[in-house]
């Protein structure tokens, strides 16, 4: 298939759609949206300081001395040298609150230079950098803040920056972490392939990346550092009299705890809610910015696909059928919007049998094999009709523990990408009885054996020391071979092969073909064979089904489709399949895009695309229908003898 035929990739989100959806991400989390609220409250008022009618924080009236609150002209009483504590409160909250962020901003800007240089540039500069942080990060960080102040001499300023510098190596490991990852990534090698320098690098490609992880580790040290700052100040270390700030204030109101309490309470009350208002606020922006949260809902999938069916369809068992999906309807519900991936799919397989399921990307092929075992993510994944049959059980009626001890036992999967699918960091033949050990309590050893055993049937070459081997130490096609192992490791009744060769080049993917066609023949397995090609078909399958958004289009015996195929889009899908030595031909891709699940047309999804469409094809739906024994095609005008020889 051409690259054209291809759905685009969606457009990009702009960054106001993107910015809706943190915000809406954010609202989502009740406690995140209180702190916010609370923190801007705090925030607005101490900003406004200057503005609001307070006393003199610094006016003393010692005939006044430790008023309690709510007396007259002081709202919330005096101090010691019968200050206004409203009025000091405010100042100081704003002294705090500058002295904290600022702190924050300090070690958040210093600690990600570092890490990030460390990161990079790697070698000898992260060993002296990153050596030198830990050297900080060996003392206990409080005594190091005094020692700081200590040497510098008490004061705001020095408080700030013994803060500041007893926090850089938090950020800095934190971002070295991060950039390390990012510098062996394929897109900053691509970067360096166009010939950009380290510094451009750097700016466009790694900081953008980091942004979010800095955001994320000031979000959640911010409360720490207002804390810490507090700290010294309380110790007579940060702030100076009179200047209050609230650990200074809390520092004063010590002496008279027990006989004037509201002094320390009041100041102590502060600091609780503006560290209780950052944290919450936090944990909020750590969870909106966290892109595995953004897709989806803010749960875990549950352990198999939700079913909500209108009506629980009564269909007759099939005797010879080992797998049979009837009417099968699945929707994704996002929100407001439902997707309909699947809408009515019915499929037979026979025991042995090889069936093609074939499709442009994103007509509903994986969602239809995934729904088979249940393991469509739920939320947003709901089935929302038909009935699933296997070897005569109703699928849909099961217990999901009686599905887990179906899923890779009785039916396995093999995926498109076989290094995402394994584990990095076991052996494969340490994963292959695994596989084993979960379905049949066997001895480890018995396991490995089987393993090795496994390893050799899908023709891997010394297999008994290459199942020593970590999943990267494999080519693309070894590890697809691992994957049809485990895959194999149980004698399964059927395979749900999806895309298994489309990572691979030519000449492993008709290895792997061929690796498959062996082992149906040898163990009568069954396969249900997920691909784009027309020509992968050609080879493996004796049956084959053409889906369209969601439908089945056309299906029946592989070889009576490729000699006459009956859909227009069945026609123009074998078009797109080159030929070798097979004379010139025009390659014709299918000019525009297959409708998104969310707007779907009333009726032949692919009328819009198709040059044979009339009126009634847009009319309403299409039923599937039989001209031949054994074939379905859903279109009011088939292909006819003549239309093909236009195209071939
Ligand atoms: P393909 O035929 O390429 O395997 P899929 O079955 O993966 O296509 O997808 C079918 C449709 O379902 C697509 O429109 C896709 O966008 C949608 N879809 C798949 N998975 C999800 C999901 N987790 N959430 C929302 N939509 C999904
Ligand atoms: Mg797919």
């Amino acid at each position: 298939m051409t690259e054209t035929a291809l759905p685009a990739s969606p457009p990009k989100p702009s960054a106001a759609a993107r910015a809706g959806t943190f915000l809406r991400l954010f609202a989502r989390n009740r406690m995140a949206a209180f702190g916010g609220g609370l923190l801007a409250l705090i925030l607005l008022v101490a900003l406004a300081a200057p503005i609001l009618p307070l006393q003199d924080p610094f006016a003393q009236d010692t005939t006044q001395r430790f008023l309690r609150p709510f007396s007259e002209g002081h709202w919330l009483g005096t101090d010691h040298l019968g200050r206004d504590l409203l009025s000091r409160l405010i100042w100081g909250t704003q002294l705090s609150l500058l002295v904290g962020v600022s702190a924050t901003l300090l070690a958040a800007l210093a600690g990600s230079t570092l890490g990030v240089v460390a990161g990079f540039l790697g070698g000898r500069i992260d060993n002296v950098i990153m050596r030198s942080v830990d050297t900080v990060m060996a003392f206990p960080y409080i005594l190091l803040a005094l020692a700081i102040v200590a040497a510098l001499g008490p004061g705001l300023v020095n408080a700030l920056i013994a803060v500041a510098v007893v926090n850089i190596p938090f950020f800095a490991r934190n971002i070295r972490g991060v950039t390390v990852t990012l510098a062996n990534k394929e897109f900053v090698d691509a970067a360096r392939l166009s010939g950009m320098g380290d510094t451009r690098i750097i700016a466009s490609e790694i900081v953008p990346n980091i942004l979010p992880v800095i955001v994320i580790a000031m979000s959640t040290t911010v409360g720490w550092m207002i804390l810490e700052t507090a700290g010294l100040s309380f110790l007579g270390l940060g702030s100076q009299p009179p200047v209050p700030d609230l650990g200074s204030m809390l520092g004063e109101g010590r002496n008279a705890l027990i006989s004037h309490p509201h002094t320390s309470i009041i100041p102590g009350l502060m600091i609780f809610a503006i560290v209780i208002g950052v944290n919450l606020l936090g944990d909020g922006i750590r969870d909106a910015l966290d892109p595995r949260l953004r897709s989806g809902a803010l749960t875990r999938p549950l352990p198999a696909t939700l079913v909500d069916r209108a009506e629980t369809p009564a269909i007759a068992a099939k005797p010879d059928a080992l797998l049979s999906l009837e009417d099968l309807r699945v929707e994704f519900r996002l929100g407001r919007r439902t997707l309909k991936a699947v809408n009515g799919v019915s499929l037979d397989i026979a025991p042995g049998e090889c069936l093609g399921l074939i499709g442009e990307s994103g007509s509903g092929k994986s969602v239809t094999a995934l729904s088979v075992m249940g393991l469509v993510a739920s939320p947003p994944g709901v089935i929302a009709g038909g009935a699933l049959r296997f070897q005569g059980r109703d699928l849909l009626a099961m217990k999901p523990g009686e599905l887990r001890r179906l899923r890779g036992d009785k039916v396995a999967y093999i995926f498109q990408d076989p290094l995402a699918t394994l584990h990095p960091l076991y052996r494969i033949g340490e994963q292959i009885a695994e596989a084993i050990r979960v379905h049949h309590p066997v001895p480890q050893a018995e396991a490995m054996a089987r393993a090795v055993a496994l390893l050799k049937q899908v023709r891997i070459p010394n297999a008994k020391s290459r199942a020593g081997n970590y999943p990267h130490e494999l080519s693309g096609g070894m590890r697809q071979r691992v994957g049809i192992a485990m895959a194999l490791a149980n004698e399964p009744e059927l395979i749900i092969a999806d895309e298994p060769t489309t990572a691979l080049d030519v000449t492993v993917q008709a290895q792997i073909l061929k690796l498959l066609e062996d082992l149906r023949r040898e163990r009568g397995l069954a396969i249900l064979f997920i691909t784009h090609d027309f020509g992968v078909v050609a080879q493996l399958c004796d049956r084959v089904a053409v889906m369209y958004a969601g439908e089945i289009v056309e299906s029946g015996p592989a070889q009576a489709i490729l000699d006459a195929p009956a859909h227009p889009y069945t026609r123009r899908l074998i078009a797109c399949v080159p030929e070798l030595g097979g004379g010139r031909r025009t390659l014709a891709a299918i000019p525009g895009l297959p409708p998104g699940a969310d707007d779907l047309p009333q009726g032949c999804a692919f009328a819009p695309r198709c040059d044979k469409a009339q009126a009634a094809c847009r009319a309403g739906r299409v039923a599937l229908t039989g001209q031949e024994p054994g074939r379905g095609v859903r279109c009011l005008f088939p292909e006819t003898a003549e239309d093909r020889t236009e195209t071939a």
